[in-house]
């Protein structure tokens, strides 16, 4: 099931509280977010899929135009969860390093919900969850923004679930950034903010000599102070977590992360993966081989990635205790006031 907003709180509430974190896949194509499905459901765990503006603009989705990109994501997702198969795993759609001069046009008309027509009727669909790239703005511009958002989702009467982040790329984000960034959105708008994202000593991307300034007790420092400064739980998501190894990861995970971006990764396994597939069957890519067709259909190239992504991406999930959780949260999203 695709969660509205409410309903991702409660999630990762209940991650919170029970010590495990939910892998978010950043996904750039179809075939991506039918493995990640897959994988979640293979070990009964809930799953983030996120986006970042070069995907929504990319050749897969919308072409150039995040609007149509976030639509044709959001349709394809909500279509998917909701279907049998994934109906009983939580599905996120979270909005992850959007920037630019498009970043709060595009965000805003997400809160209040993008239209999609089908069949004669239209639908109306959000983002489960909201974070947007602050690596290019000040406090006070980041703060804006976050607050802007809340006002469309208060004029609009939509509920809106956030994350906020400082600059993850910086080393070890100081606690008072979470001070002068979380209080003001927090007194305005409280319980808007679910995630918070300092830098904990990981960088996005590789990294050739690993991450040394990697720092759970940063992460649990962290846990500690927004919770003295909002009276309640806020899980922290762990961006860069690409060559982190695994021992930190749960350590990340029992310091209080509760969501593990997955970027870098993932897009080197499956394009090492494609281009496994064409130097073993390239051969066949000829017009009078018999296994032409069915070895340059995408289907062929998209199952062999499949067939080795998919383990890979159910056992990061087990590693951050995400697995078998399906049932307890289903009952817990079921008797929760918010959902
Ligand atoms: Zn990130």
């Amino acid at each position: 099931m695709l969660l509205n907003p409410l309903q991702a709180r409660t999630v990762l509430q209940h991650a919170k509280t029970n010590r495990y974190a939910i892998l978010a896949v950043n996904a750039d194509s179809p075939a991506a977010i039918n493995d990640c499905l897959e994988a979640a459901r293979s070990v009964n765990a809930p799953i983030m899929i996120e986006t970042s503006l070069w995907q929504l603009t990319s050749h897969s989705f919308g072409m150039g135009d995040p609007w149509l990109g976030m639509k044709r994501f959001m349709t394809q997702l909500e279509l998917l969860a909701n279907d049998t198969c994934y109906a009983d795993i939580p599905v996120f759609y979270h909005t992850d390093h959007i920037k630019g001069d498009q970043a709060l046009p595009l965000l805003n008309d997400a809160v209040r919900g993008l239209d999609v027509q089908m069949g004669g009727s239209s639908f109306r669909l959000s983002p489960s969850s909201i974070s947007l790239d602050s690596s290019e703005l000040s406090e006070s511009e980041n703060v804006n923004a976050i607050l802007e958002l809340c006002r469309t989702a208060q004029a609009s009467n939509r509920p809106i679930t956030l994350e906020m982040e400082a600059g993850v790329d910086d080393g070890v984000t100081p606690l008072e950034v979470a001070q002068h960034l979380i209080a003001p959105v927090e007194r305005e708008f409280p319980g808007a903010i679910q995630l918070w994202a300092p830098g904990v000593g990981t960088i996005h991307g590789f990294s050739e000599t690993g991450f040394p300034a990697f720092s759970s007790d940063a992460i649990r420092a962290h846990c500690d102070f927004v919770k003295n400064l909002t009276g309640r739980e806020i899980g922290l998501a762990l961006h860069g977590s690409s060559g982190l190894p695994d021992a930190d990861l749960e350590r990340a995970v029992q310091a209080g992360v509760v969501k593990v971006n997955w970027s870098s990764d993932s897009l080197l396994l499956r394009s090492q993966l494609a281009r496994g597939y064409y130097s073993q069957f390239g051969a066949q890519l000829e017009r009078t081989h018999p296994k032409f067709k069915n070895t340059a259909m995408d289907n062929g190239l998209q199952q062999f990635i499949s067939s080795s992504y998919v383990p890979k991406v159910a056992a990061r999930i087990s590693l951050l205790g995400g697995a078998n959780r399906v049932a307890e949260l289903m009952n817990h999203l079921n008797n929760h006031p918010l959902a």
